[in-house]
């Protein structure tokens, strides 16, 4: 008998939601990961979120996050936008409400021998199951520029290991991109006192005005209602949806920002792109713009998000020749099913399959009462 019916890979938002629910539809769960390492360590402490109280874990609708403030206490209108203190600790009530035990070992490979998966764990244990939920977020998806190794390691930061800083005070800085993430560092550059920064994208400036995502939870209704939704819309109808998304998420930046922006420190550069670097000394790389302007800087950041690829998930390399992958997504049933039976996917890397959705919090209490209801079929 294998040691667990369900292994849950990860300790993040999909991985709490899935164990979560398992257990509470009886199944045996254990849950391996280190508990919001992506928010702890891969985002700053002093970042805010976009989403908001009504975005909750609990796909049993009883831990939700308005339940969370409500038992705290907490005054909404004094945590709007929620920092991620806020977020955090409300993972950890929820954790507790759950009665999740984290195991805070990793796997460092995992295979699937006569049916059943066993999970060779970093403090040498084995654990064996009989299905594996894998929730690895997407701290392995970061997209780079094309030039980006061209500049000096030390000179260059991913947003995602950039979540400190005061070692760039007094700094010249190239952020390079145009999105939340992009405008929400150049926000913390300029709360820690760098001295320039230039915000290089392709394309227009964005917008900044509060947005409602309310929109989303038709679809996110309509993915439970009907099995396989999104796989079954038309390319023309998922590209309006994802633009739909992406015009609100992505080209429409959260209005707190404006006033951290300091005018005389963050210079916009719209429909721009790096064609160049030059590296000038020990201190400064150049690099020329397509606009024909060259920027002396002593840091770049790329805010260039994350692209799926399955393939740098290292885990799975001991699977991943029995897991169908479509432009670095595994590919989904509408149970959030690998093709290797057994191995379930869900966030980041499921939305080719479930819509763009379930690449944040929103998606987690449905992708684990899908998934969970797909397991007890
Ligand atoms: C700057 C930024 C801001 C964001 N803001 C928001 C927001 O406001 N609202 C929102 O909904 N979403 C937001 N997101 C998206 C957010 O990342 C996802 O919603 C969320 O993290 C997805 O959760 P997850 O469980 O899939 O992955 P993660 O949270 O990344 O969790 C991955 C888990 O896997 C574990 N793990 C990794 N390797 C192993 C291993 N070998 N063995 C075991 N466990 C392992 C990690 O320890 C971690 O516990 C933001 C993302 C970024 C980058």
């Amino acid at each position: 008998m294998p040691d667990t019916d369900l292994l849950v890979i990860g300790a993040g938002p999909y991985g709490y939601a899935a164990a979560a629910h398992a257990r509470a539809r009886g199944i045996r769960t254990r849950i391996v990961g280190r508990p919001m390492s992506f928010w702890r360590e891969q985002m700053p402490s002093d970042m805010y979120l976009r989403s908001g109280r009504d975005w909750t874990l609990d796909a049993d609708g009883v831990h939700s996050f308005a339940a969370y403030f409500e038992e705290r206490g907490l005054d909404p209108d004094e945590h709007d936008p929620i920092p991620i203190s806020v977020f955090l600790d409300h993972t950890e009530w929820f954790r507790e409400q759950k009665r999740l035990d984290v195991e805070q070992a990793m796997v460092a490979s995992l295979t699937a021998p006569d049916g059943r998966f066993e999970a060779a764990m970093s403090d040498g244990s084995t654990i064996t199951a009989e299905r594996v939920l894998a929730a690895p977020g997407i701290a392995h998806f970061t997209h780079l520029p094309e030039w980006y190794d061209e500049v000096p390691a030390d000179r260059r930061t991913h947003t995602s290991e950039r979540v400190a800083f005061d070692d760039l005070s007094g700094a010249r800085v190239a952020v390079i991109g145009g999105r939340q993430s992009a405008y929400e560092w150049a926000a913390l550059l300029c709360d820690h006192g760098a001295a320039r920064i230039d915000v290089v994208h392709r394309h227009d400036t964005p917008a900044f005005a509060k947005v409602s995502w309310a929109f989303v939870n038709a679809y996110v209704d309509q993915t439970e209602a009907e099995r396989g939704w999104w796989r079954s819309l038309c390319a023309a109808r998922q590209q309006e949806i994802t633009l739909e998304f992406w015009r609100v998420g992505r080209l429409t930046l959260e209005p707190w920002l404006t006033p951290r922006l300091a005018r005389e420190v963050v210079t916009s550069r719209p429909r721009t792109e790096v064609v160049s670097v030059e590296v000038v000394d020990t201190r400064a790389v150049r690099l020329a713009l397509s606009d024909g302007d060259r920027l002396e800087v002593d840091h770049v950041v790329a805010a260039c998000g994350y692209r799926a690829d399955l393939a740098a998930v290292p885990y799975l390399a001991g699977v991943l020749d029995r897991v169908s992958v479509t432009d670095g997504f595994p590919d989904l049933t509408p149970g959030f099913e690998t093709s290797l039976p057994g191995l379930f996917v869900t966030g980041f890397a499921a939305t080719r399959d479930f819509g763009p959705f379930y690449g944040f919090t929103k998606g987690c209490p449905s992708a684990a009462r899908i998934a969970v209801g797909e397991m007890l079929r």
